[in-house]
């Protein structure tokens, strides 16, 4: 049986195709792209003449058929998305998942992925981290789900389109606190990549004021809750304190 890969692709700078991912996409004989004519740019660019075929969330479960079927026939196919690492916020998980369930071997040539990318330069705790994706457009919605996230203490990494910045950021004032920390990374890995901390008032006055905040392409990073005294703990202290005071 052929392998699927599941190839990493750049986020905006061309240098970070990784040698692996060059030489899997030119071995392979297909390969799966969200976007075939903007993949097609990337492959010419590198040389790459390897087939393609679409594959979109709409189109996933019928192509995942198609995508395993050519793996069974002993063919190897290469899995990519338009931008950094496929089934991150992007398509993929299905074909992966029925891939697997099959029996055929999944491999991974990875590389660049904003929200890693953004983690990595945001000088936040990274040691425990919440990746939230793309938060609902319709206001109601987003609301419940940041209300969810209110005393998450872990660092909490959502993807955002530009335009929304400002809502986002307001509807975050009111549910975390307009002290709560917050950065913004924008166009990484690109010319204008700007990594911008501070409270989110700060940022949400920026992201009214600069025209560039609703530009590009951005990863929104924010601090987690400040940890609460646990309630057990807190429980125990209050039974043993008169213990220890009515002992000889
Ligand atoms: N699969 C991709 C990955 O590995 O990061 C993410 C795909 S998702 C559809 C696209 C979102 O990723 C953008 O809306 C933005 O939030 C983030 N993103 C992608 N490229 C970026 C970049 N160069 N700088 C900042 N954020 C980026």
């Amino acid at each position: 049986w052929g392998i699927l890969y599941v190839v990493a692709t750049p986020i905006g700078n061309l240098g970070d195709l990784s040698p692996r991912a060059q030489e899997t996409l030119q071995e392979v004989e297909l390969i799966a792209a969200e976007d075939t004519r903007h993949s097609g740019g990337l492959l010419r660019h590198f040389g790459i003449t390897t087939a393609m075929v679409s594959l979109h969330e709409y189109n996933e479960r019928q192509q995942a058929e198609l995508l395993i079927g050519r793996c069974q026939e002993g063919l190897s196919v290469a899995l990519i998305s338009d931008a950094g690492t496929p089934l991150i916020s992007d398509p993929g998980y299905r074909v992966v998942r029925q891939a697997r369930q099959a029996g055929i071997a999944v491999v991974s040539v990875p590389g660049p992925c904003a929200l890693v990318a953004a983690l990595s330069v945001a000088g936040l705790p990274s040691d425990r981290f919440v990746f939230e994706g793309f938060l609902p457009a319709k206001s109601q919605a987003r609301q419940t789900r940041l209300e969810q996230l209110v005393d998450e203490t872990r660092t909490l990494i959502f993807y955002e389109a530009p335009r929304r910045l400002p809502q986002t950021l307001q509807a975050m004032v009111e549910t975390f606190g307009p002290d709560r920390e917050a950065v913004v990374a924008r166009e990484l890995t690109k010319r204008h990549e700007t990594v911008r901390g501070g409270s989110l008032s700060t940022l949400l006055t920026w992201a009214k004021q600069a025209p560039e905040s609703g530009r590009g392409e951005l990863v929104l990073l924010l601090h987690g809750a400040e940890k609460k005294q646990d309630a057990p703990r807190q429980e125990a202290l209050k039974v043993l304190l008169p213990l220890v005071t009515a002992l000889p």
